[in-house]
């Protein structure tokens, strides 16, 4: 049984070091009953999907679980469910990254800009990780020497101005090894923009310290994207860590995958994104879920996915609006529904927020 069993003694000093956070992180149904009582589909999840997919979360966030509530939109995110095996449709590898990969570790889909998958290590696991393939995967180790290789193709392509680290998750790196990183990419001329894709300021936003800051902000532009996904999440810690961000002057988006029961309404959605801007955080992109295996339970009919951002428009702030967006192997498509309608004649007639058409002659 892990030291997460005693919870309620932790000192302050420790619970706010992430360290401490990685090293009691929870990987059992014993080390969950420090938060909550697992139902016994709960317990069965975890042991029969152990070696599909790991079962880890930290304490910081298993703290914000609903032990009364099996339906709490925090635990149905990285606590299995019976339901993880009963998905016939779904798929490993949906985006069909593998393919797209010029290199390993390497995804390119697009002519200018690269996700480059620099490590398999997250805080914790999220059940619908599109990443699964790879992610908590202890064999798919990330050795110096193949980030070299891949550090050696940007540096052969030219086109490439725009590189994404994630992973995984990057900020599970210590500071000196993300140095040494950046500093690699920083030395390639055509390499202009540097972005961050962590899930760290939700689930360990104690990793988010004033020292990272003070280091990333030597590699500018730097922007950082982030994966709330329920207004819970929004946390006075969560807001901290995004404020060190800020304050080091890297812009912090926001990116959701719409989830049954978890943020496939309108007033948790509204909640959600409200409270990011009210954070500071812009809301980017939210995800349909994809095709991916062990995944059915949490995905949500795309109609469903366009009537809640359509009822945002004109209900709230345009920058809390997140663009609603499928991942695609030839990349991300809106979803979003027209607002224009049609052409008559040379005018084009559109369609407000409350449902007024409109016609304005199109200029020539
Ligand atoms: C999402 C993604 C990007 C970045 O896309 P933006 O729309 O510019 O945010 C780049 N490459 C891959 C493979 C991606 O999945
Ligand atoms: S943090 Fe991101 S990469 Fe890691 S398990 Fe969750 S969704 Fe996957």
């Amino acid at each position: 049984m892990s030291e997460a069993i005693r919870v309620h003694d932790v000192a302050a000093a420790d619970w706010r070091d992430w360290g401490w956070q990685m090293r009691h992180r929870i990987r059992t149904a014993a080390d969950l009953r420090a938060f909550l009582e697992p139902t016994p589909d709960e317990v069965a999840a975890i042991e029969a999907l152990a070696t599909r997919f790991r079962f880890v979360i930290t304490p910081y966030y298993a703290s914000l679980m609903d032990p009364a509530d099996p339906d709490c939109p925090i635990r149905r995110q990285v606590v299995p469910r019976l339901a993880e095996l009963g998905d016939p449709a779904g798929l490993a590898d949906p985006l069909d990254e593998v393919a797209h990969s010029p290199v390993k570790n390497v995804i390119r889909v697009y002519r200018d800009r690269i996700a480059f998958c620099v490590n398999n290590e997250c805080a914790l696991y999220c059940r619908y990780c599109l990443r699964k393939r790879m992610v908590g995967d202890e064999d798919w180790t990330m050795q110096k020497r193949e980030l070299e290789t891949a550090l050696d193709w940007i540096a052969r392509t030219p086109e490439i101005r725009d590189v994404l680290l994630t992973g995984g998750d990057p900020l599970v790196y210590s500071d000196a090894k993300l140095e040494w990183l950046l500093g690699r990419l920083r030395a390639i001329p055509h390499v202009e923009l540097i972005r961050l894709g962590t899930r760290l300021p939700v689930t360990l936003p104690f990793r988010v310290t004033k020292a990272l800051c003070a280091m990333l902000e030597r590699f500018h532009p730097i922007w950082v994207n982030t994966h709330f996904n329920h207004p819970r999440e929004l946390t006075e810690e969560a807001a901290e860590a995004c404020d060190r961000l800020l304050r080091a002057g890297i812009p912090v988006g926001n990116q959701s995958v719409l989830l049954r029961g978890i943020n496939d309404s309108l007033p948790v959605m509204q909640a959600l994104c409200e409270g990011l801007v009210r954070m500071r955080v812009r809301p980017y992109y939210v995800y349909q879920a994809q095709l991916l295996e062990g995944t059915a339970h949490f995905r949500v009919p795309i109609e469903a996915g366009q009537a809640i951002f359509r009822a945002m428009r004109g209900r709230t702030s345009g920058f809390a609006i997140p663009q609603y967006v499928l991942d695609t192997p030839h990349g991300k498509v809106p979803l979003e529904l027209p607002f224009v309608k049609g052409r008559e004649g040379d005018d084009y007639v559109v369609e407000a927020w409350d449902g007024a058409i409109w016609r304005e002659p199109n200029p020539r």
